[in-house]
């Protein structure tokens, strides 16, 4: 089961639901900044975690 997370893009302030584990990167849809990185396993985030 994979779980959802709220990541904020750090450049522009986007808030995006991802999945904790992707099998592609993930890049903020308003800015195209970095917000995950695959890694094969759970998701690298590179953006700022909401709870
Ligand atoms: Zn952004």
């Amino acid at each position: 089961m994979s779980k959802f997370i709220r990541v904020k893009c750090n450049k522009c302030n986007n808030e995006q639901i991802l999945f904790e584990k992707l099998s592609t990167n993930v890049d903020c849809l308003v800015c195209n900044e970095k917000l995950a990185q695959s890694t094969g396993g759970k998701a690298k985030i590179l953006g700022t975690i909401l709870k």
